[in-house]
């Protein structure tokens, strides 16, 4: 099979591409290395199978171009993390809904199989715990940026939904819930990588308030699992599946593990929302996700412990630093 990744030069889709092609698959990646790097892939490009083109998810020729070329497209190209989105609203809003699009209109005219990346954000603000696919979205206000994000990726999901069931576009979404492991970059503002090199360099530990807010931490590799499972499942297509771990742990014990799994003596220090982000800037206090569907689709769930997740961070952040 050969699969076209749109931000294969990413976290998620550099790890997604070594998988495919390490079973043999032949891989096809778009990148504009806006937030994907070309170190993520450095150590695949001449591998037998893979390809890449330095170009952008919105160019409708050259998408149209590379999903003609393959059998199943994976989108996976937007712009990621809360501190871009607070930062840059118009380039968040504007690539996340049109390059949605191009891919759609792209993988219509061939019936492509396609799986569209979405989030666990477009839960907002909604305190039913656990979050399962059907509950109701709970965003905010629209003159808060974060929620311009969820709301770009709920877009997302409708119009990959609509072309399913209008066009019968073989189209399946996936919500990501905090995904992280190794060659996650902390410059987007994403807290485990943030974490490591701080306690790795003996640096505050920055937690954002209270610290009593929680997350459930995936690695990538069970994501990239999921994704494998999710486009060889039939009955997978024309729905919507959340992707994540559900072991929860809040960020004040987290800044707590990763100080201990580095061997640091860090102080963690707590930082208000208005000093860390912008000034009204709301958080999640709880984002767990119910994987009954996924596990009952795939057969699978993502399992690794956060044990694990950190100590391959640390050690990811570690060799960094060492060739710094
Ligand atoms: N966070 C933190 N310190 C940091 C970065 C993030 O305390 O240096 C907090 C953030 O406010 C949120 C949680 O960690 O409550 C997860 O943040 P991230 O940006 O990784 O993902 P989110 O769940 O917000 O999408």
């Amino acid at each position: 099979m050969k699969i076209f990744i749109t931000g294969g030069a990413g976290f998620i889709g550099s790890h997604l591409a070594e998988r495919l092609l390490g079973r043999g698959d032949r891989v096809l990646v778009l990148d504009d290395l806006s937030t994907g790097s070309m170190d993520n892939i450095a150590h695949l490009v001449g591998r037998d199978g893979f390809d890449y083109r330095i170009g952008s998810a919105l160019d409708q020729p050259l998408v149209s171009e590379c999903v003609d070329r393959c059998d199943v497209t994976i989108h996976l190209a937007a712009a990621v993390g809360v501190r871009l989105i607070v930062e840059k609203p118009v380039h968040t809003i504007e690539t996340n809904v049109r390059a949605t699009e191009v891919v759609l209109n792209a993988v219509a005219k061939k019936q492509k199989l396609t799986l569209i990346a979405s989030t666990s954000e477009v839960y907002g603000k909604s305190a039913k715990i656990p979050f399962s696919e059907e509950d109701d979205l709970q965003l905010g206000p629209t003159s808060h940026s974060r929620w311009a994000y969820a709301c770009s990726k709920a877009l997302d999901e409708w119009l990959g939904l609509a072309y399913h069931r209008e066009k019968k576009v073989p189209v399946i979404l996936a919500r990501f819930f905090n995904t992280v492991g190794p060659r996650q970059t902390g410059r987007y503002g994403m807290v485990l990588p943030n974490f490591a090199m701080q306690a790795l360099t003996g640096e505050p530990i920055t937690v954002f308030g209270t610290g009593e807010q929680a997350r459930c931490f995936g690695h990538v590799k069970d994501a990239v699992e999921a994704i494998l499972r999710l486009i060889a499942a039939p009955a997978a297509v024309g729905n919507v599946f959340n992707v994540g771990n559900d072991e929860e742990v809040t960020i004040l014990q987290l800044a707590e593990r990763v100080r201990d799994a580095a061997g640091s003596s860090s102080e963690i220090r707590l930082v208000p929302y208005d000093e860390a982000y912008a000034e009204g800037f709301e958080d999640m206090l709880r984002r767990v996700p119910d994987v009954r569907r996924l596990e009952r689709t795939i057969g699978f769930r993502p399992r690794t412990p956060l044990s694990e997740i950190i100590a391959d961070v640390v050690a990811d952040q570690r060799a960094r630093l060492a060739v710094r």
